[in-house]
């Protein structure tokens, strides 16, 4: 059979994917529900001794034990996997940083070297300062931007490269292709982060990378209710990753891989509308005078414009503008000021959010603010925003920055 995933586009997969007659109907009766229904059990329960007997543990998409879910989990999985062109399956787990974990403790040993690009999701960081970092693995970071240099990083004990592109908070975008298949050249295992675009908006293995991270908290969520993260891969990794997760007794509750699944469906539909937003209030504070920069890739003329528009197939609604000048004070007023904003870490659901950020003593190989870049404008407001009508949203930033300057 052709692969469906190669010949159909991403919202009629959207609406198809993990919904297995065998998932969504009783033996022997034609139809049934359209979703696969929520499986709650910890216990699977045989037929009898031979039954038992020839239980299939290893096999996936079968009963055999609660810790290996049910049909509610496997469609999800499915589901995700039928939206990563090239992935051979895909391992859930119970939010994104378990997911980033799981995916490096999989191809990582005592001894190794790990490139971690330097504008990771902080908890990344703290992985490989902690965890990795206690285990024998050595972290190296590495500026995103400077393709050329990026070669020079690798030594023989290089085994793995932990990308995210754009980069949390400051949102560089970089040759996110060319760095896979310098990964690549290296024998290095290729990992990344990518929960900002989705395989909607850039097909990380299909563009080279090895394995494709997700929070699923986020965008496929997308209704600020349900934790949950995910990993899919190819072959040989796929099968190391699914050990490992097993290894750590990873699972997910089939309530919250319902909630995941209902949001997987109108995923395409929220990305395309939180793009457009954020784009039009982008390009509303590039025109602003409290504005230094507007860190924004979907934006023409923004930093990395050039490479999403030849790279990527989508964005989202997540970008960040950093303040001319003045103080903490300032930007604290500019927050409080916002009515329809909510204060909050995450992103990606029906609701905007704006958060601070500061992220000069998180770096590594890179320094904040840019060089170039007046040092006076360093500090950054991150938004996500939702599906508000974006008029409303941009009447509710204007009144942030009345209350910023009137001291
Ligand atoms: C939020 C986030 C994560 C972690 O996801 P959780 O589900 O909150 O654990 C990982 N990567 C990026 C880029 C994120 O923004």
């Amino acid at each position: 059979m052709s692969d469906p995933r190669k010949e159909q586009g991403p919202a009629t997969r959207l609406a198809a994917a993990g919904r297995r007659a065998e998932w969504t109907s009783i033996a022997g009766r034609k139809g049934g529900v359209v979703n696969p229904p929520i499986w709650r059990g910890s216990t699977h329960l045989y037929e009898d001794s031979a039954d038992l007997a020839a239980g299939r543990p290893n096999e996936d998409g079968h009963f055999y034990y609660g810790r290996r879910g049910s049909p509610t989990q496997w469609a999800l999985a499915e589901a995700l996997t039928q939206i990563e062109p090239g992935a051979a399956g895909t391992i859930l787990y119970p939010s994104g940083v378990a997911a980033i974990a799981g995916a490096l403790l999989a191809v990582l040993r005592a001894g190794d070297v790990l490139l971690m690009t330097d504008n990771a999701y902080q908890p990344s960081r703290a992985l490989a300062e902690g965890l990795l970092q206690r285990m024998g693995v050595e972290t190296r970071w590495f500026d995103p931007l400077d393709v050329a240099g990026f070669p020079a990083h690798f030594c023989k004990r290089t085994k793995a490269v932990l990308l995210e592109s754009p980069g949390s908070l400051t949102m560089e975008l970089c040759d996110t292709p060319a760095l896979a298949a310098i990964a690549r050249e290296k024998g290095a295992v290729s990992l990344i982060d990518n929960t900002w675009a989705s395989p909607l908006g850039f097909p990380a293995l299909e563009r080279g990378y090895d394995i494709s991270i997700m929070s699923l908290t986020k965008h496929v969520g997308g209704h600020s209710d349900v934790m949950m993260g995910s990993v899919s891969a190819g072959e040989p990794h796929f099968s190391r990753i699914r050990r490992m997760s097993q290894q750590l007794g990873q699972v997910v509750s089939p309530d919250d891989a319902a909630l995941a699944m209902r949001g997987l469906r109108s995923l395409s539909l929220r990305l395309e509308r939180e793009s457009g937003s954020a784009l039009e209030i982008a390009q509303w504070l590039a025109g602003r005078p409290e504005v230094a920069r507007v860190l924004c890739p979907m934006l023409p003329g923004a930093p990395g414009h050039d490479l999403w528009a030849r790279d990527f197939t989508g964005g989202c609604g997540l970008f960040s503008f950093v303040i001319k000048g003045r103080d903490d004070a300032a930007r604290a007023r500019f927050l409080d000021a916002l009515e329809l904003f909510g204060i909050g870490y995450s992103w990606g659901g029906f609701e905007s959010l704006a958060i601070p950020f500061d992220p000069q003593g998180a770096r590594s190989a890179t320094s904040w603010p840019p060089p170039g870049t007046d040092p006076a404008d360093r500090l950054g407001i991150r938004l996500s925003i939702g599906l508000e009508d974006p008029a409303d949203l941009i009447a509710d930033l204007e009144r942030g920055f009345a209350a910023m300057d009137r001291g």
